[in-house]
């Protein structure tokens, strides 16, 4: 049987640069350097599809950036180069994100028909207010009317990412934003804590707003649990809901430590036992320079395991037993036990025979506690 492989493409292009924002991308490129940008990715998806013959592509994540400021055409070369050079699964999972106001009707349905499956809209907040303290490009109504063109144009798989923690956002007003959005019925909605990035405008101390403190960023998390539980989404992740059956396929590659490959400027890969990344520069990738030599590396067992351990915990089925025991050849609970008993003690973590998994407050604080755990 053929290898499962997800492929990230990465749209490196963005209207403005929002000011809490560290991903990699440019302002302000006009259309022909993104094409440009669009046939470099191709001429790479051709290239590296040689080292995938054992593979069946059963994802495929569209993600920046703004995707949805590449041309209908240019998406069109992409999907040929997929299809033309790839074994893609018949029901692959097909995820686009997708900012309010870069994308209307007609330009919704290309998307449909060249294949996009999923549509991840970033809304960040149904609050006017909110979204221009972040700096966002689009309006509450923006949203509104990309989600219901979405719909129109025949997406049955919608997410939506709202952000916890905006500056001026009250426990009240995330709970708006809950319900307008509940009200839409998405199959999926990712609710990701604002942090502040060194490097970014934000992180300066001169651009740092005014956040919400500590407990109440808590209780906006918990709350968000709580709001999404009782409204149909069950939590499968840290930051991630979805209806039963549309957890999104892609990221729980990531958190499985299943093999991917990303394409484009800045793309990270998982493949082959290695992890490597596409240097973070347009002009090195357009130049056909397809691996920064830095970022590569070979992953040790012990690596394997410390990420293992890292990423599933990430999942509310968290560590499971059995399938470590499989991976890793041991009883983790041999191993873990004694490392996670403080944190069970302190009501953070679950440990049962099943395995290991974080208590709603614990994944408010897992990366401290996995840093103790695993001895980072
Ligand atoms: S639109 Fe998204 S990728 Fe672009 S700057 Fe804003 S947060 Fe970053």
């Amino acid at each position: 049987m053929k290898k499962k492989l997800g492929i990230y493409i990465h749209i490196p292009f963005c209207r403005s640069r929002c000011p809490y924002c560290d991903f990699y991308s440019n302002a302000g490129c006009q259309k022909e350097e993104i094409s440009r940008y669009a046939a470099a990715v191709a001429g790479q998806l051709r290239v590296w599809s040689r080292m995938c013959r054992e593979h069946t592509v059963d994802t495929v994540y569209f993600g920046g950036g703004t995707p949805t400021l590449l041309s209908l055409r240019d998406f069109g070369l992409l999907f040929e180069a997929l299809h033309g050079n790839y074994d893609i699964a018949p029901d692959a999972e097909v995820s686009c994100e997708c900012n309010p106001a870069t994308a209307d009707a007609g330009y919704l349905r290309g998307l449909r028909t060249l294949g996009v499956n999923r549509l991840s809209i970033g809304a960040q907040s149904l609050d006017d207010g909110e979204l221009l303290s972040l700096g966002r490009i689009h309006t509450v109504s923006d949203f509104f009317r990309t989600y219901h063109d979405a719909r129109d144009a025949g997406f049955g798989n919608i997410s939506a990412d709202i952000m916890i923690g905006i500056p001026g956002q009250s426990t009240k007003s995330l709970l708006n934003t809950l319900k307008r959005l509940s009200d839409l019925e998405p199959e999926h909605v990712s609710a990701y804590c604002l942090k502040i990035e060194e490097g970014t405008p934000f992180g300066k101390t001169a651009g740092r707003p005014e956040l919400p403190g500590e407990d109440e960023v808590a209780e906006m998390y918990l709350g968000t649990i709580e709001f999404l539980a009782g409204s149909g989404f069950y939590q499968y992740e840290i930051s991630n809901f979805a209806r039963p059956g549309y957890e999104c396929r892609h990221n729980i590659k990531y958190w499985s430590c299943d093999e991917y490959l990303g394409f484009g400027a800045s793309a990270h890969s998982c493949f082959g036992g290695e992890r490597f990344a596409c240097p973070a520069s347009l002009e090195r990738f357009c130049r056909g320079e397809y691996v920064d030599k830095a970022s590569r590396i070979k992953l040790t067992d012990a690596d394997l395991e410390t990420e293992y351990v890292m990423l599933t915990m990430r999942r509310t089925t968290g560590l499971v037993a059995g399938e470590y025991a499989r991976r890793f050849g041991s009883d983790p609970h041999k191993k873990y036990d004694a490392r996670f008993r403080e944190f069970m003690d302190l009501g953070l973590v679950i440990a049962d025979d099943s395995g290991y998994r974080f208590t709603p407050r614990g994944m408010l604080v897992s990366n401290s506690v996995l840093s103790s755990v695993l001895d980072l």
